[in-house]
C-alpha cells in the first residue's frame, strides 16, 4: 500500500483537493518499512512539488552556466534565469523592486548578513537589540556576536504563558537606545504569529529598525514588506517547497545603500585594483562568488507553484488540520500541548508527561510508524528554558497533509503510551 491508495483525505472544510496536490510530491507516495510515509516535520523542511523538483533539473540539463560573466548566450540564458527569479522573489514580498532582494543562502545566512554589515557600521556601546523569547538560534547567536564585538547590549522581549509576546513589556523596552527588534513572524517551535505591523510601528515610533525572520511564514500566508513596513525580512527557500541552500533578504533600498559588504571576492565589485576596490550596487554587492544559480531558480519555481494554490486557500486548509490536531492531541491523557497563542500557524507542540517519555524516545517511536515529527529543543532553547521543559516534540504541518494523517499521529501516541504503562 503507497499513500496515493490511502483512504481518499476527507476534504469537507477544505477547498483544496488534496489527493490531487499530494499527487504532485513525488516523496509523499514513497513508504517507510512497508507503511505510507506521514511527513509531519514541514516547519523544519517542506517537501518539493515535482514543477520544483523539474525546473531544477531542466535547468541543470539545458540551461546551466556560471551567470553576470560569460558573454555568450548560454550564460545570458542562466544569468536571465536567476534575475528571473529575484524578479519572483520581489513580487511574492511585494518589495519595490528586485535590487531590495539579496540571495542568500538560508535565513540564517541573511541574518548574520545584516548583523555583520549593518550592525558593525551602525552599532556601539550602549546601543540595544530587542529579541523576542520566541526566537530561533539564528535571530540570536548573530546578535550575541554583534554584542560582542561592538558593546551593544541584548535586551529580551518576554512571554506570556501562552505563547504570546507581551506587547506591554515591549513597549517598556523600547528607548532611543534601541536600534534594532528582532522578532519572528511565526515561531517555529510554538506556531505563535506574531503583530509584526504593530511591532514594527512601535519600533519606528522609537527610530529602530526592525528585522523580522520570516522562515516560519511565507509557506503559510501572503507577505507584504511594504505592507508591513519591515526594515529587513528573512526567509528560506526550503521552507517554501523550494530547494536547500537558498534563502532571501529582503531590506530597503536606502538602507542597503549604506552597508558595506559581506563578503569580499569576485561579482560583487565595480572596479579593483591593489589600492583600492570599489563595490556594486545592491544586491550584488551582497553576493560575493558563484551563486546558488539553480537555488534560485527552484525558488522561482516553488514561489510560481504557491502562489497558484493561492494562500486563501492554503490557510483554511492548514487552520482546518490545526484544528482537528488540537482536539486529537489534547484529548490525549498525560500528553501536554505547549503554546496557546492567540494566533497559530500549523504547528503542534507537546510534552508526554504520563506515562513520562522522553521527546526522543517518543520520536523514535513514531519513526518506526513512518511518522516523521521534530523532536529537541528546536534551536529555541531559551524558549525551552522559559517554558520549563528540555525538548517537545513538535509536528508541523503543509499544504499537502490530511485529517488522516493526524488521526494515524494521535492513534500512535495513545499506543506508544499503552505500550508505555
Ligand atoms: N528562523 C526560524 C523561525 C526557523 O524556524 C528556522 C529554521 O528552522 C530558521 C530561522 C533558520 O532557517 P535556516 O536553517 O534555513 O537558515
Amino acid at each position: 500500500m503507497n499513500a496515493q491508495a490511502a483512504p481518499a483525505p476527507r476534504t469537507a472544510e477544505t477547498t483544496l483537493d488534496v489527493a490531487a496536490l499530494r499527487a504532485q510530491f513525488p516523496i509523499l507516495s514513497t513508504q517507510v518499512d512497508g507503511r505510507p510515509l506521514v511527513y509531519l516535520d514541514s516547519a523544519a523542511s517542506t517537501q518539493q512539488p515535482q514543477a520544483v523538483i523539474a525546473a531544477v533539473s531542466d535547468y541543470h540539463r539545458a540551461a546551466h552556466a556560471n551567470i553576470h560573466r560569460g558573454n555568450y548566450r548560454l550564460s545570458q540564458h542562466a544569468t536571465r534565469l536567476y534575475e528571473h527569479a529575484r524578479a519572483a522573489v520581489a513580487r511574492f514580498l511585494n518589495a519595490a523592486e528586485p535590487a531590495e532582494c539579496v540571495f542568500t543562502r538560508s535565513t540564517t545566512e541573511a541574518i548574520n548578513l545584516v548583523a555583520a554589515t549593518w550592525g558593525r557600521a551602525n552599532l556601539g556601546p550602549g546601543d540595544e537589540i530587542l529579541l523576542s523569547n520566541l526566537e530561533h538560534h539564528s535571530n540570536i547567536v548573530p546578535w550575541q556576536m554583534l554584542a560582542e564585538q561592538t558593546g551593544a547590549r541584548i535586551r529580551v522581549i518576554p512571554i506570556d504563558d501562552a505563547g504570546d509576546i507581551d506587547l506591554d513589556a515591549y513597549r517598556r523596552l523600547l528607548s532611543p537606545r534601541t536600534r534594532l527588534v528582532g522578532v519572528n513572524q511565526v515561531s517555529n517551535a510554538l506556531g505563535t504569529v506574531n503583530p509584526v505591523r504593530e511591532i514594527i510601528e512601535l519600533a519606528h515610533a522609537h527610530g529602530a529598525l526592525v528585522l523580522v525572520d520570516g522562515a516560519q511564514w511565507v509557506a503559510h500566508g501572503r507577505t507584504d514588506v511594504r505592507a508591513l513596513d519591515a526594515d529587513f525580512y528573512a526567509f528560506s527557500g526550503h521552507k517554501l517547497y523550494g530547494p536547500t541552500g537558498i534563502g532571501v533578504l529582503y531590506a530597503k533600498r536606502a538602507l542597503l545603500e549604506t552597508m558595506p559588504p559581506y563578503q569580499g571576492g569576485g561579482d560583487m565589485i565595480e572596479q579593483v585594483s591593489f589600492e583600492a576596490t570599489r563595490y556594486a550596487a545592491p544586491p550584488t554587492r551582497f553576493e560575493a562568488g558563484t551563486p546558488n544559480i539553480s537555488g534560485a531558480v527552484g525558488l522561482g519555481a516553488a514561489i510560481d507553484w504557491i502562489e497558484s494554490v493561492g494562500f486563501e486557500r492554503i490557510s483554511a486548509h492548514e487552520q482546518w488540520l490545526l484544528r482537528h490536531a488540537t482536539e486529537r492531541l489534547e484529548a490525549i491523557p498525560g500528553l501536554a500541548l505547549k503554546g496557546r497563542a492567540r494566533r497559530r500557524s500549523c504547528v503542534a507542540s507537546w510534552v508526554m508527561e504520563a506515562p513520562a517519555i522522553s521527546s526522543l524516545d517518543l520520536g523514535t517511536a513514531l519513526d518506526l510508524r513512518g511518522i516523521c515529527v521534530r523532536t529537541g529543543h528546536h534551536c529555541c532553547q531559551p524558549l525551552m528554558d522559559r517554558l520549563g521543559v528540555a525538548a517537545t516534540v513538535r509536528a508541523s504541518f503543509g499544504v499537502y497533509n490530511t485529517l488522516e494523517e493526524i488521526d494515524t499521529l494521535a492513534d500512535a501516541l495513545i499506543e506508544i503510551a499503552d505500550e508505555t504503562r
